[in-house]
């Protein structure tokens, strides 16, 4: 997801602990650190995006990888709770299906179209699928494409996602965390 055009979701819902390096997400401190930073982190990002370093989408992979060494998506779960994904015309047909409902059922009972930027997007927040117990989504199996692929980390060419991930270090550790290593590396 990016934020209006969605958030999406690395869960392994099969995970049953924690590896040691990897704490659980605190979203009260993780605020207040965006509070701090985000005004740096976004021209930092703006920076990367007029004058590209070499290796950047190599560099991506590698952070990504190490992202999700220590981001536990299940203790956070913010982008579902505050973001909408944004639904493709297959997305909606294959869990409409899942749910035995007709396309035009389902966009009825729990979307919009964004006129502006011709999406389908939920009608609220938190996403209707999202379990608040236990940060799980209900649907994961048929969850939209954009869910699936969020936040996009080491989508290429990164440059052109820049914009993306300005909007999401303020919502989504993960991005946070990139940046941060990006930013490391790069000082
Ligand atoms: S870390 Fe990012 S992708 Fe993972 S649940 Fe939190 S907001 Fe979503
Ligand atoms: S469909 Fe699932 S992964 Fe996507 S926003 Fe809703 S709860 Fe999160």
């Amino acid at each position: 997801m990016i934020w209006h055009n969605a958030v999406a979701h690395r869960y392994c819902k099969h995970k049953q602990s924690l590896p040691l390096y990897m704490q659980p997400i605190n979203l009260r401190s993780f605020k207040q650190k965006v509070r701090h930073h985000q005004k740096a982190f976004k021209k930092f990002l703006g920076k990367i995006e007029k004058n590209p370093p070499r290796h950047l989408d190599k560099m991506a992979e590698t952070i990504d990888a190490e992202v999700w060494q220590e981001i536990d998506c299940l203790s956070c779960a913010n982008c579902c709770k505050t973001m909408s994904p944004t639904f493709t015309n297959t997305d909606i047909k294959r869990i409409a299906h899942h749910f035995s409902m007709t396309p035009k059922e389902f966009k009825e009972k729990w979307l919009y179209f964004d006129e502006e930027d011709g999406d389908w997007m939920n009608t609220k927040q938190p996403c209707q699928f999202l379990n608040l117990g236990t940060n799980m989504c209900a649907i994961y199996e048929v969850r939209p494409a954009d869910c699936a692929g969020f936040p996009h980390l080491k989508k290429k060419k990164m440059t052109e996602y820049i914009h993306v991930h300005q909007q999401n270090v303020s919502y989504c550790p993960a991005t946070f965390k990139m940046v941060e290593k990006m930013m490391e590396r790069l000082s």
